[in-house]
């Protein structure tokens, strides 16, 4: 017996594992180009964890009744996953929250939680015999994606916007992927890659399209709840771009439940920007699917999205965990890189740090209670775009090299 199914998040149809097999081929002939996906598939395990470990969640051994792999030997030797759950005390204190926890994805092997998606479906290309794998990506997902080729000895091609943070661009170049930056979107990215893979072979990795994605990101939910247990988290702050962060830790959380392991889920509250908030304008108006954002922006690069792929499975899983959503300006991102860095000595990229931003803004909404147990996700490195921290900071003049220089600056 198969160790695991494909179950469609729409219709429910279930398969067998397929290695062609992305998305439901029913729901999908409704698929219209540049929307949000239909027919994205889910998995289900037929032989998960009946009770925690004693060892850590991301071992290997723990890891095969956790994710659809027969074998974590395939895995890329890499240390993805089992990152710290923060107490951070200074920030507990400034919000008046005293059971508020940071998750610190940012120390996974590329800076970003991406690493979890783009390691199980490496593995799974592996299983599949598929050397070639490639992703559309506003930078992190691509970097990530070469980081785990590199140690996997597989090949990784990247699509992503041309105007992608320099940082992001040189890591995945130096961990030696083949980049082509597009002179578009990301959106667009995503259309010419499934082209790409379609005409030419590769394998997939496309978030949500891909259902590995979504299922990799579930150990970020799986953590969170070893981290917190045997008591239940009440609420995760998740920043939303694609959803499919937001859908995989619903996945985990959802798991958990049905294998009891997890009294109940938490609610989820999704953080967008205010120019790029397709999923948090469709929560506020009830929708099921989002209206695209055409020219979306916002200094959260990672979160650039026009048009969320995984809209309809995000939407459905934030409502149905009784969360919501806000949106958070440039601004109010900006000042949550330097706070959340001088609060936890915790650098996150724009896209990360707006969790904070948004947490202060569910707050003030009435969203997130302050005695509520709270964890934060931060998802990305602030190493990966300086530019945007540069504008938080004000760089010193230099000092001649004397003593007195150096008291007259601290004096001052
Ligand atoms: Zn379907």
């Amino acid at each position: 017996m198969a160790r695991f199914e494909l179950v469609c998040s729409e219709c429910g149809m279930v398969f067998s594992e397929d290695p062609d097999l992305l998305v439901c081929p029913k729901c999908s002939v409704r698929q219209e180009a540049g929307a949000s996906l239909r027919g994205v598939l889910e998995v289900r395990l037929s032989d998960p964890l009946s009770r925690w470990p004693d060892g850590a969640v991301h071992e290997p051994g723990v890891l095969t009744r956790l994710l659809p792999l027969a074998d974590p030997r395939v895995l890329a030797p890499l240390a993805v996953g089992g990152t710290p759950l923060l107490e951070a005390p200074r920030l507990r204190q400034e919000l008046g929250m005293p059971k508020l926890w940071l998750k610190d994805d940012i120390r996974n092997p590329s800076g970003s939680t991406k690493d979890r998606a783009s390691w199980l479906v490496a593995a799974k290309a592996r299983e599949y015999g598929r050397e070639v794998i490639a992703t559309a990506s506003t930078g992190n997902a691509a970097s990530s994606l070469a980081a785990v080729c590199a140690a996997s000895g597989q090949r990784a091609v990247v699509l992503v916007p041309a105007t992608a943070p320099r940082a992001k661009l040189v890591q995945m170049m130096v961990c030696g992927a083949r980049v082509i930056p597009v002179d578009g979107s990301y959106d667009d990215a995503f259309e010419l890659c499934c082209e790409a893979c379609r005409e030419l072979g590769w394998y997939n990795r496309n978030t949500a399209l891909n259902p590995y994605t979504i299922e990799g990101k579930k150990t970020l939910a799986v953590e969170i709840a070893r981290g917190l247990a045997p008591e239940a988290p009440d609420v995760v702050i998740v920043p939303a771009g694609d959803g499919v962060i937001t859908a995989g830790v619903a996945k985990g959380f959802a798991d958990l439940v049905e294998w009891g392991l997890l009294q109940r889920a938490p609610r989820l509250v999704i953080v967008q920007p205010t120019g790029a908030s397709a999923l948090v304008d469709a929560l506020e108006r009830g929708a099921d699917d989002v209206t695209a954002v055409r020219g979306a922006a916002s200094v959260a690069d990672s979160l650039v999205v026009e048009s969320p792929r995984n809209a309809r499975l995000a939407l459905a899983r934030v409502r149905a965990s009784d969360g919501g959503g806000v949106a958070v300006s440039d601004d109010a991102i900006l000042g949550a890189v330097a706070r959340l860095a001088r609060l936890t000595g915790v650098f996150a990229e724009p896209a990360a740090a707006a969790s904070l931003a948004g947490l202060k803004a569910a707050l003030d909404a009435g969203l997130v209670g302050r005695d509520e147990r709270a964890v934060l996700l931060a998802t990305g490195s602030g190493l990966k775009d300086l530019d945007a921290a540069s504008r938080t900071v004000d760089f010193p003049q230099p000092v001649p090299p004397d003593l007195e220089s150096v008291a007259r600056v601290v004096e001052g």
